[in-house]
């Protein structure tokens, strides 16, 4: 059985936090238990752009801070770090708050733009993963996930967090490998028993929902949840927004694989029933192989799933274009006075676009035939 620590916690107020993540801390069982005080420890952050805390995108910086001051009142060694999906990790610390935070801590922001290939040859889908240098200069890990929204994967939380232990494209370059959502979770379940982190601390005070992980709306859960088990923290995070755990393959391939378990939960701190939220907005559908219909595109095109550009909003930054992970791209922009356009024929649907589109102009929608006859539940 694995156990989550529940802790309601309203607002970013930093004695309110620090009191809620020690109080989480020591019911289950203090730090001692998971990290030893001659271990270097990564703290590793949800810094997957350049937004301001508010935009509830990343870790919050009071988060992270009372982690911080945790680990330094009991001796421990700390530095931080994440590779972002777009920009450099030191400009996204600076937007995101943790650059001001690590600075009054004298906390060092580890190099996370160079890496090397690790093996792993346990792994079900990958056995070798490109990992950040700062992580491999650490003994232990503590992840700082934030709980948002997902168009890949319905939810990104404790599990998908650990991805930005790859370095730089390399996060990308899963996209291409993995189009087929399910293998995608698969290689993010063995990545996490690769990187073996010892404790998950999600940020869910304000979390994402909606048009998520990047373009999403503010939503107010007002909980942190702590566990060494990322499945229990992603299954719990379901439970709180009533989203049917079937639909989130991480979970399931995180149990087949050991990493964690999604079944046997045992609650601590706070009681989930009052913290749940039904009006959560998240795709409430099983994640389907949208590769199924690669061989057919005219069937692909009328019944997948596709991101759109609202041109309304669209400022012609050609940020999504680049993101585009595809081999000569699935999106086009002839020149910078141009709106970009998509070839869904080339289109993989791994919604990097979408993620990383810093105008909120991009949106995934069911075209009238897939929600007649694919994404039915
Ligand atoms: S990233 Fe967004 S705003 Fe920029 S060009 Fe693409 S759709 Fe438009
Ligand atoms: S156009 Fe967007 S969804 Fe399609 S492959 Fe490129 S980044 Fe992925």
């Amino acid at each position: 059985m694995s156990k989550v620590a529940v802790l309601q916690c309203n607002e970013y107020n930093k004695d309110d936090v620090y009191n809620s993540i020690k109080r989480g801390i020591e019911l289950l069982g203090g730090f001692d238990k998971f990290i030893k005080h001659d271990e270097k420890i990564l703290l590793k952050p949800n810094m997957l752009r350049a937004h301001e805390p508010d935009k509830a995108t990343t870790t919050h910086p009071v988060i992270f801070e009372a982690v911080i001051r945790l680990l330094l009142e009991n001796n421990y060694s700390v530095s931080y770090g994440d590779s972002p999906g777009f920009g450099s990790p030191q400009y996204v610390a600076q937007v995101t708050g943790l650059d001001a935070v690590a600075q009054k801590y004298h906390i060092p922001l580890l190099d996370f733009e160079n890496g090397e290939i690790v093996s792993f040859p346990e792994g079900k889908q990958t056995k070798q993963f490109e990992i950040a240098r700062g992580v491999l200069q650490s003994d232990a890990l503590i992840s700082l996930p934030k709980m948002k929204s997902h168009q890949l994967t319905r939810i990104t939380g404790a599990v998908k967090n650990q991805l930005g232990c790859v370095f730089g494209l390399n996060k990308a370059a899963f996209h291409i490998k993995f189009p087929n959502p399910v293998d995608f979770s698969r290689m993010l379940t063995d990545l996490n028993n690769l990187v073996k982190t010892r404790l998950y601390i999600m940020d869910g005070i304000i979390a994402m929902e909606g048009n998520g992980p990047a373009s999403g709306n503010p939503k107010k859960m007002g909980v942190i949840l702590i566990s060494d088990d990322p499945v229990a923290i992603d299954a719990t995070f379901c439970k709180l927004i009533d989203l049917n755990p079937d639909f989130v393959p991480i979970l399931r391939f995180g149990k087949e694989s050991g990493l964690g378990n999604y079944e046997n939960i045992e609650y601590c701190g706070d009681s989930i029933d009052q913290l749940i939220n039904t009006s959560f907005d998240v795709v409430r559908s099983p994640v389907k192989d949208e590769t199924l219909f690669g061989f057919l595109s005219p069937l692909k095109n009328l019944l997948i799933r596709r991101p759109i550009i609202d041109i309304a909003t669209c400022k012609k930054c050609g940020i999504c274009v680049e993101a585009c992970p595809v081999n000569g791209k699935a999106l086009f922009q002839k020149t910078k006075a141009d709106f970009p356009y998509y070839n869904y024929k080339k289109c993989i649907r791994c919604y990097c676009c979408q993620e990383m589109c810093p105008h909120k102009a991009i949106k995934v929608k069911i075209p009238f035939f897939g929600k007649l006859l694919f994404y039915r539940k």
